[in-house]
């Protein structure tokens, strides 16, 4: 055994070696190198950190002053320069006057061709600025580090469309993810209990050291476990991703594989990354974007109310985002952050604004607004609040064996409160939940013609 476990520890030192001088020069990408930076900048004081900051978005705002058209002539000459004077742009906006957003250089910045908005039925074709993508990238496994996984570890990815498998990838993704021993083999989206069971079985043999994956997949596979009876040793750590990781969800993961498990929030259009840290928080990487949380009149919400997340990347120049609003409803959290660690959090984000819950008489109620009937109670392992009247609320359950008619009168009289008794509520245990097209479970399915 000494043979294989030397090199596993030496693995990494190699890779990072081989990534800098071979690997990073290929792709075009300095993510390995941008690591280091990071490092540089959680190590700045508090002051020294807000001042790179607003270099670096003075930076960004000079930029697309000179060379995006959407932005010629809002902004004066000179430094200082106000990030409140822009307007706020959304997805849609982008894609219906592209070419005034794109940089009148974009020829010369290289970008990676990226798919979004599966999962909400609005799919969008755009090019990620590749320098961009390394820095975020990089805040991953910059914080993989600091959680002890080393860039190289073996990994498990689990969940995404199998159209993430190596066979459809361009030949530097797959040289990137061979040389990080990351294996796609057991990604997809079914979620039955027997393809789960027989998915957690697989990906324990493989001895990773992480599993990186849909929240939804790795919760049924910890599911179709423990419901055999069973607890398996996993990695020691799993990060979740794509979608918010319920209580219960975490519950089941921990118990079912022995692992630290860890949330992770990020999109790549805006660019926002952020990881759960113990004291519950979503700790964002602030040298990655500026991040503004704005009420429906685009004033700045206090910590803890929630608002319209709006990103700024600070290192996206092919398509800049500025004052990016990208769906999520999210609220800050403390600064500092009782753990300890600095830099802005957030609290929470709730999910799409799309997937609210609109009562008659015209207010609407985010996701958040049920959580805790239902983070409260053990025997809930999922759910799925489903509107197709203006007047009525179906609520799926999948329930533990300890479901009981007090937990239901529990639900029914919970949600009827926060729905202030304008809908009726059917709880059903029965029911097949619905996912996305990209494949995740929805909270909220709301469908009112
Ligand atoms: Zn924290």
């Amino acid at each position: 055994m000494v043979g294989p476990l030397r090199f596993t520890t030496l693995y990494p030192g190699l890779l990072a070696t081989t990534t800098r001088h071979v690997i990073e020069p290929l792709l075009g990408a300095r993510y390995l190198t941008k690591v280091d930076e990071i490092d540089r900048f959680w190590a700045l004081s508090g002051g020294e950190r807000e001042a790179w900051r607003a270099n670096a978005l003075d930076r960004i705002l000079a930029y697309v002053r000179d060379q995006v058209p959407a932005y010629s002539g809002l902004l004066p000459q000179g430094d200082g320069l106000d990030l409140a004077a822009l307007p706020l742009v959304d997805k849609q906006e982008i894609f219906g006057h592209e070419h005034d957003y794109f940089s009148a250089e974009r020829e010369s910045i290289p970008a990676i061709p990226k798919h979004t908005g599966g999962s909400t039925g609005d799919p969008w074709n755009y090019p990620l600025d590749r320098d961009a993508w390394a820095v975020a990238y990089a805040v991953q496994i910059h914080h993989l580090r600091e959680v002890g996984v080393q860039y190289g570890d073996r990994r498990v990815t689990l969940g995404f469309p199998t159209s993430l498998g190596l066979d459809h990838n361009t030949w530097q993704k797959r040289l990137r993810l061979r040389a990080e021993r990351t294996d796609v083999s057991l990604c997809g989206l079914e979620i039955d209990s027997t393809t789960s069971r027989r998915r957690a079985l697989e990906a324990c043999s493989r001895k990773a050291v992480l599993w990186y994956g849909y929240a939804s997949t790795i919760a049924a596979m910890a599911a179709a476990t423990l419901d055999g009876g069973r607890e398996l040793v996993g990695p020691s750590v799993i990060i979740t991703m794509a979608e918010p990781l319920w209580p219960a969800w975490k519950v089941d993961i921990e118990r079912a594989f022995g692992s630290r498990v860890i949330e992770e929030y990020g999109c790549n259009d805006g660019g926002i990354m952020a990881h759960r840290c113990r004291a519950g928080n979503l700790h964002l990487a602030d040298n990655q974007s500026i991040v503004e949380i704005l009420d429906p009149d685009g004033r700045p919400c206090p910590e803890g109310t929630d608002g319209d997340i709006v990103i700024t990347n600070l290192h996206a120049r092919h398509l800049p985002f500025i004052r990016y609003r990208n769906g999520d409803v999210g609220a800050f959290g403390p600064c500092p952050c009782p753990c300890g660690r600095p830099g802005r959090t957030l609290a929470r984000v709730s999910g799409r604004t799309a997937d609210f819950i609109k009562l008659p008489d015209g207010t609407e109620l985010s996701p958040v607004t049920f959580f805790a009937a239902f983070t409260e109670l053990s025997s809930v392992r999922r759910y799925q609040i489903v509107q197709r009247e203006s007047d009525h609320l179906q609520v799926r359950l999948e329930v533990r064996p300890n479901w009981s008619a007090d937990d239901e009168r529990l639900i029914r009289s919970w949600i009827g409160d926060r729905a202030r008794h304008q809908l009726t509520v059917e709880l059903v245990t029965d029911e097949p939940f619905e996912v996305t097209r990209g494949g995740k479970h929805r909270v909220i399915v709301r469908e009112l013609a």
